[in-house]
């Protein structure tokens, strides 16, 4: 596979061998993945080359990788780039064809561009200095094949747009039985009375590896189990606290939904638990 590196002047993008014709960039081509990095150590990252194996597998991309060729690169890519906090950006394309058609092309190898980018650090969850979201709520006008992590996203750039152009900062996403599926680019939890639920893994989200530690965090750790099931658009406006995760966001609370507010308007008392939880797991990493 060729790699194409970029950050911490570890090989010069242009001595990197990737062409225009790079199917990622014109077709879509492409899994992509974002790994979280903490005190210079990725989180959950099996959990990440099992959903970027799942995603090859998904589009018929033959990369055969072992989990210490991936452990290796993201051990690189950390040691070059300073270590500390950060995300890792893995992008695998078709490859670069000189022939612009649809059809998968032969004698053609996997590119890989893999690079570094800033995350937040993270805090200690605090009720009062917690950053809190705010959401529109839209039809999911994306398609049929969203548990892969392509990097076609022009649905979830166009959603997640629209909620910026209502004055919000994420869009959450209801399918058209008005049932609840993700964020554009986080998956989504709605608690009421105590109890925590979120959308079943399906065709309509991608299965994120916060959601997945979440869950998980919850079962060893909290008072009751998340409910994985359908969540309606009646339960999430009449939900005490919203909260979306991803690995670079980590687990943020939502106050308003649509320009009013969830449950007391107020980041919430579940959500602090939870996130008490979720930042001692990181640091225990
Ligand atoms: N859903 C979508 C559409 C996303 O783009 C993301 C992350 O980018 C997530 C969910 C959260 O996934 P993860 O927790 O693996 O970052």
């Amino acid at each position: 596979m060729n790699i194409v590196f970029l950050n911490g002047n570890y090989m010069p993008i242009q001595e990197a061998k990737i062409s225009p014709l790079d199917r990622g960039f014109l077709f879509g081509d492409g899994i992509y993945e974002v790994i979280p990095v903490y005190s210079d150590i990725t989180v959950a990252l099996m959990y990440h080359i099992n959903r970027m194996n799942d995603g090859f597998k998904a589009i018929g991309l033959k990369v055969n990788w072992s989990e210490n060729q991936w452990e290796a690169l993201c051990k690189k890519l950390i040691e070059k780039n300073g270590g500390g906090t950060l995300g890792i950006y893995l992008q695998v394309s078709r490859g670069a064809d000189t022939n612009r058609a649809h059809g998968f092309p032969s004698n053609v190898e996997p590119t890989m561009f893999a690079m570094t980018f800033a995350i937040p650090i993270p805090k200690t969850p605090n009720l009062e200095t917690a950053k809190s979201f705010a959401l529109k709520s839209i039809e999911d006008l994306r398609w049929k094949r969203c548990q892969i992590k392509s990097t076609a996203l022009l649905g979830n750039v166009l959603h997640f747009q629209e909620s910026h152009d209502a004055g919000a900062q994420e869009a959450l996403l209801y399918n058209n039985k008005q049932q609840l599926t993700e964020a554009s680019a986080a998956n989504v939890f709605v608690i009421k009375n105590g109890v925590i639920a979120t959308p079943l893994i399906s065709n309509q989200i991608l299965p994120g590896i916060t959601r997945r530690l979440v869950i998980d965090i919850v079962a060893n750790y909290g008072t009751s189990a998340v409910e994985e099931r359908i969540v309606t658009m009646k339960e999430v406006n009449d939900a005490d606290e919203i909260w979306i995760t991803s690995s670079t966001k980590g687990l943020m609370p939502v106050t308003q939904l649509d320009d009013k507010p969830v449950g007391s308007g107020k980041v919430g008392q579940v959500w602090l638990e939870v996130a008490t939880l979720y930042f001692k797991y990181k640091l225990s990493y």
